[in-house]
C-alpha cells in the first residue's frame, strides 16, 4: 500500500519496453474505474484494470458508500440545478453538459448491466439543495435493489467485471505514469507482487483512484484539518494526484470536501444518529453552543445568515440528558445506515442504549450540569448558564440565539447528564486533477495531457455544494466518458 507523504511518483520518458500491452489501462476498482473499464471493453478495447489493495480490501469509498446515485430527470433542467449547486465557483460549461448528459443515463445504463436499480425510499427522496434553481429534476436517489449499503453497489460492479473477463491485478499500485517524448501518456508503471512492471495503454490510463481524505498531509495542506476521523476508505491517500501532478497535471476544488458530525469509534468514523430525541446540544470549549444543531446539512455545508459555508469543520461537545440517552443508539449501526470503513469492513459497533460507550468512558456521565462540565474540563458556570438558556428557550418555544427549528427544541433536564466529543468526521475530498468534460486531464497551461483521463472521487465535478447521490453520479457517468474516450483513443 502506498504510504502518506511518500514522494512524488517520478516521470519514465522512454515509450518503449512495457512488459505488456492493453488498449487502455484504469488505476482503482471502485465506482469510476469499474464504469470506465466497463465502458472501454464494451467499446471494443483490451483493457487491464490495476489496483492497489488486496481483493479484500479494494473498492475504495464505493465499496463502504451508501452506493446510491442521484436520479435526475431530464438534461437541460440537471444542467441549471448544478450551475446552481456550484455557486461563485462555476465549471467550465462542457464539464456542466457532459456531467448532466450522462449523469441522466446512469440507471438505465446500470439496468444494461443487468442491475435491479430501484429508488430508495429511505434517504434522500427530495432535494437538499429544494431551494436552487432546476431542483425539481431531482427524483430521488436510485440504487441497486434500492437498499443502501451493505456493498451493494460494489458487489454488483465486481460482478459485471468478472462477467466481462476483465483482468484486475490487485495488491498492485500504480506508482508511476510512463509518458513518451511528447508528454503523452503511454502506460503505467505497478509494484505488484511479482515486483515492479510497466505495462502499456495504447489508448491511455484512466485514473480513478479515488481522494486524499486518508492523506494526513494533503488534509492539513488542502482542506486546513489538522485530525480528521474518517468516515471511508483509509487507501483514500490521493495516490492518483501524485501521479498526475508529476507530469503537470492542474488542480481544481482541492479545498472542497464533505464532513458530516461524526462518532470515533476505535479510529474509524460513524455517523451521528440524533434522529430518536432532541434533548441536546453541541457546545465549544468555551461551554457556548455556536450554531443551529439542527440546521439543514447539504452534505458538508450549510446555508447560514451569510451564505453557504462548509460544515462541521471542528470537534464539539455534545451535551444530552437521560431522555436523549434511552431514545436510542447515537451511533447510527448496520440496521440504521450499513456504510462506513468501521461499521463494514472493521465491524466497529455501537450499543443500543449506549451503556457499553458510557462503561467504557467514551460517553462521561455525570449527576449535574455543573458536575459534568467540570469532568469534561468545561468551565462548569458556563455550562450551566448555556444548559439554562436552552431550555428557557424550548419553553418559550423560540431559540433567538441561533433560530433552532421549535419542533426540535426538547429540553436537557432530566439526569444524569451526558458529554461526548463529535467530530468533523471527512467523508470524501472533492478536488484534484482538472479534466474537461471528455474526462482529459488539463495540463497547467491549460491544454488535455494526452492519454490521460480522471473520474470519480480524484477529480469530482463539485467545486462547491452538491446533493445526495451526486457523487456516485459523477465517478458512473465520468468513469463511462474516460473509458469510452480512451477505447476511442486506441483507435486511431
Ligand atoms: C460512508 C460513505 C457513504 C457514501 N455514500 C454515498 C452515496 O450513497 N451516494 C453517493 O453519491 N456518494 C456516496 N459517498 C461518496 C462516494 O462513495 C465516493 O465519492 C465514490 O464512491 C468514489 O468512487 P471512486 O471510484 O472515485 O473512488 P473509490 O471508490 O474510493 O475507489 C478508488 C480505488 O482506487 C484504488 N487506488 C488508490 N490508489 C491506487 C493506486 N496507486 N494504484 C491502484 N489503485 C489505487 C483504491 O484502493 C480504490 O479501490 C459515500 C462515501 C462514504 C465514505
Amino acid at each position: 500500500m502506498t504510504q502518506t507523504g511518500e514522494a512524488p511518483a517520478t516521470v519514465e520518458s522512454d515509450a518503449s519496453g512495457h512488459d505488456c500491452e492493453y488498449d487502455v489501462i484504469v488505476v482503482g476498482t471502485g465506482a469510476a474505474g469499474s464504469a470506465a473499464a466497463i465502458a472501454a471493453h464494451d467499446a471494443g478495447a483490451s483493457v487491464l484494470l490495476v489496483e492497489k489493495c488486496s481483493e479484500e480490501e479494494a473498492g475504495g469509498n464505493t465499496r463502504v458508500s451508501g452506493g446510491g446515485w442521484a436520479n435526475l430527470g431530464d438534461q437541460e433542467t440537471a444542467t441549471r440545478f448544478l450551475r446552481a449547486v456550484c455557486g461563485d465557483f462555476p465549471v467550465a460549461a462542457d464539464v456542466v453538459d457532459a456531467w448532466a448528459r450522462e449523469v441522466v443515463a446512469n440507471s438505465d445504463w446500470m439496468r444494461s448491466l443487468g442491475a435491479d436499480v430501484a429508488q430508495c425510499l429511505q434517504f434522500h427522496t427530495k432535494p437538499e439543495y429544494e431551494d436552487h434553481e432546476g431542483s425539481e429534476c431531482y427524483l430521488g436517489m436510485d440504487a441497486v435493489g434500492g437498499a443502501l449499503g451493505n456493498f451493494g453497489l460494489h458487489d454488483f460492479l465486481r460482478s459485471a467485471l468478472a462477467e466481462r473477463d476483465i483482468p484486475v491485478l490487485w495488491s498492485s499500485p500504480a506508482s508511476r505514469l510512463v509518458t513518451d517524448g511528447a508528454g503523452a501518456v503511454v502506460g503505467v508503471r505497478v509494484a505488484g507482487p511479482d515486483g515492479d512492471r510497466r505495462y502499456g495503454a495504447r489508448g491511455g490510463v484512466v485514473l480513478a483512484t479515488g481522494g486524499f481524505q486518508a492523506n494526513a498531509q494533503m488534509v492539513r495542506d488542502y482542506l486546513r484539518l489538522t485530525t480528521t476521523t474518517l468516515w471511508g476508505s483509509p487507501h483514500s491517500t490521493g495516490d492518483g494526484h501524485k501521479l498526475a501532478q508529476a507530469i503537470g497535471a492542474d488542480l481544481w476544488h482541492m479545498d472542497n470536501m464533505m464532513t458530516h458530525r461524526g462518532l470515533d469509534v476505535g479510529g474509524h468514523g460513524m455517523f451521528l444518529s440524533v434522529y430518536a430525541a432532541d434533548n441536546y446540544i453541541f457546545v465549544n470549549r468555551d461551554a457556548r453552543r455556536f450554531r443551529s444543531e439542527t440546521i439543514a446539512a447539504r452534505h458538508g455545508h450549510v446555508i447560514d445568515g451569510h451564505g453557504t459555508e462548509l460544515n462541521p469543520l471542528h470537534p464539539a461537545l455534545m451535551v444530552f440528558d437521560e431522555q436523549m440517552r434511552v431514545a436510542g443508539p447515537l451511533g447510527a449501526g448496520r440496521d440504521m445506515l450499513p456504510v462506513g470503513w468501521g461499521l463494514l469492513m472493521e465491524g466497529v459497533t455501537w450499543s443500543v442504549d449506549n451503556s457499553a460507550e458510557i462503561e467504557s468512558g467514551v460517553i462521561r456521565r455525570a449527576d449535574t450540569i455543573a458536575e459534568l462540565a467540570t469532568l469534561v474540563g468545561l468551565d462548569p458556570e458556563a455550562l450551566e448558564a448555556t444548559v439554562a438558556g436552552y431550555n428557557s428557550a424550548c419553553a418559550a418555544g423560540r431559540d433567538d440565539a441561533f433560530g433552532r427549528s421549535p419542533a426540535k427544541l426538547a429540553p436537557i433536564d432530566e439526569a444524569p447528564f451526558y458529554a461526548i466529543e463529535v467530530e468533523p468526521m471527512l467523508g470524501w475530498s472533492n478536488g484534484g486533477p482538472r479534466r474537461d468534460g471528455r474526462a482529459r486531464v488539463m495540463n497547467v497551461w491549460g491544454s488535455a495531457i494526452p492519454g490521460l483521463y480522471a473520474a470519480g472521487e480524484l477529480s469530482s465535478t463539485y467545486s462547491w455544494g452538491k446533493d445526495g447521490g451526486f457523487h456516485i453520479a459523477d465517478a458512473l457517468a465520468f468513469g463511462r466518458i474516460a473509458g469510452r474516450e480512451a477505447a476511442d483513443h486506441a483507435r486511431r
